[in-house]
């Protein structure tokens, strides 16, 4: 058996978002009352609480937030199989505080800075099963992707 990490499994809220991700779209919800952007999915916006939410396309373009390498202490079995590995949180570029995790796949810790150009991929981490990661800017990578 191929380890892979954790499949995601939509439900009624974040529908939406995955097939998004499925279609290659990192889609976020709009309030439109308050007009701000959230993520994750909610039934109510996080601002003002209007249940007037809709779906709609960002650049997939931001900056790091914050990361770590993980070292050890990994669970699930495909996490203990690449560890140690890298998390964090990226800062998109529409909106203050709308904010994604990911594992920047690509690079390494010394690469890593916080306010550092990141992109959004697509990464296929099963059959049929895509999420989405950010990654650093090429320029970022020392001219060169790895
Ligand atoms: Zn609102």
């Amino acid at each position: 058996m191929t380890l892979h990490p954790p499949l995601p499994v939509a439900d009624d809220l974040s529908k939406p978002f995955w097939e998004g991700i499925n279609a290659r779209k990192l889609l976020v919800q709009r309030c439109a009352e308050c007009r701000r952007l959230q993520f994750p999915p909610d039934a109510s916006c996080a601002s003002c609480s209007s249940t007037e939410l809709s779906f709609e396309g960002v650049s997939g373009r931001g900056t790091v937030y914050s990361f770590t390498e993980t070292v050890s202490g990994a669970r699930h079995p495909y996490f203990q199989s690449i560890s140690p590995y890298l998390v964090g949180f990226v800062q998109l570029e529409e909106q203050d505080g709308l904010i994604f995790a990911s594992n920047f796949p690509g690079s390494k810790y010394a690469d890593l800075e916080i306010g550092a150009p990141v992109e959004l991929v697509f990464q296929e981490i099963a059959d049929g099963a895509v999420i989405p990661q950010f990654r650093l800017c090429a320029a970022q990578q020392n001219g060169a992707l790895r």
